[in-house]
């Protein structure tokens, strides 16, 4: 059998069986499991070498099915789930004692979504349980966006990968924590805090704690290529209560860059074809290659279908080091500098 297609029957049975299947959704690909089924879960950890602290998302094919799953379901779900699924948006409850403590990283609560995607909204619909699902990629490193992305890294671990295409958003969902009495955003994602507050009003923010064990896989260093990632200027706090991160305060001198990498190895990656003139004249010369996000400023939704795509190709062309300018500090523009930001942190 083809390690990848788009036979969501065949999809179904392996999962069934308690194997591990790549799955497409609109915001990167998953790698998914029997989401009540231990000895499944288990291997998700195993295959992407992730740390148990850091727990799942169940993925569900509509609201109702979410519920089967939570302790409680508030208004504000409800009203989240009209607004946003299935979309990019992640809801954090209370769990029900039917969904494995392997999956919450042993914590009281679960997080759930629906996805947009229609070859995994049928195979979720030929289930009678959830899937647990995160991003399909070794821990800390970039999140896939293509079944190829799938596959250049897990073939050996999976059993098959449903291609859906390339991810339409590029970026992981938005995740809001519905167990603490104000709404918390524990995840920046594809949908904006904006448009979230428009529905439920203002929401509180804690998008940076690394210690912090109600959002573990909110790690300092993640999605990481392997080539060295260098910000051309200093990122102020994406909010007040976020500590300034060490990259924020480097700002890179080109010789001394020049002097640790070969030229040829160096790249500058800006935010927009306008946004690249930031770089002086001088290291645009002495620079070799030259990548933007969008060429059309600001564009945030197409820049941030790239995003992910852009730091493999630096890893695939063998680059050692980007310079980098941030996105405009506004709607989407706040995920993709969470991720630049995750992505050159030291390791
Ligand atoms: P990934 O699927 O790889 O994008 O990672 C899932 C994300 O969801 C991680 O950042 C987790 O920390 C977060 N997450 C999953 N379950 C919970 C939970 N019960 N409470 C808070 N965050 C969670
Ligand atoms: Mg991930």
């Amino acid at each position: 059998m083809a390690k990848f297609g788009k036979d969501v029957e065949w999809a179904a049975s392996l999962l069934r069986s308690g194997k591990l299947v790549g799955i497409p959704t609109e915001t990167v690909y998953g790698l998914a499991a029997h989401g009540l089924d231990e000895a499944a879960v288990a291997a998700i950890f195993e295959a992407k070498q992730r740390p148990h602290f850091d727990p799942l998302i169940l993925h569900v094919p509509s609201a109702s099915h979410a519920q089967h799953y939570v302790a409680t379901w508030p208004k504000t779900a409800q009203t989240l789930a009209d607004a946003f699924w299935p979309g990019p948006l992640t809801l954090v409850l209370p769990k029900k004692n039917t969904v494995p403590d392997l999956v919450t990283s042993a914590q009281p609560t679960v997080a759930i979504r629906v996805p947009n995607h229609p070859l995994t909204l049928q195979l979720l619909n030929l289930l009678d349980f959830p899937l647990a699902a995160p991003s399909a990629n070794p821990f800390g490193y970039v999140s896939p966006t293509s079944a190829q992305h799938v596959l250049n890294q897990l073939e050996n671990k999976i059993d098959y990968v449903l291609d859906g295409g390339p991810c339409e958003k590029g970026l992981e969902s938005t995740i809001i924590d519905l167990s603490t009495p104000i709404p918390t955003l524990l995840r920046l994602g594809s949908i904006p805090i904006n448009e979230i507050e428009k529905v439920i009003g203002p929401i509180q923010i804690k998008v940076n704690q690394n210690s912090n064990p109600s959002a573990p896989g909110m790690l300092d260093q993640h999605y990481s290529p392997y080539c060295k990632l260098i910000p051309f200027q200093p990122l102020n706090s994406l909010n007040a209560e976020q500590p300034t991160q060490q990259s924020d305060q480097y700002t890179p001198v080109l010789s001394d860059i020049l002097q640790q990498f070969p030229a040829e190895s160096i790249a500058l990656l800006s935010y927009s074809s306008q946004d690249f003139q930031q770089f002086p004249l001088q290291w645009q010369s002495a620079i070799p290659h030259h990548f933007v996000l969008t060429n059309s400023h600001p564009d945030f939704a197409h820049a941030a279908s790239n995003l992910f795509k852009t730091l493999r190709n630096f890893d695939e062309q063998q680059l050692k080091c980007v310079i980098f300018t941030w996105a405009p500090k506004e709607n989407l523009g706040l995920a993709i500098n969470d991720r630049l930001q995750r992505a050159a942190a030291k390791r």
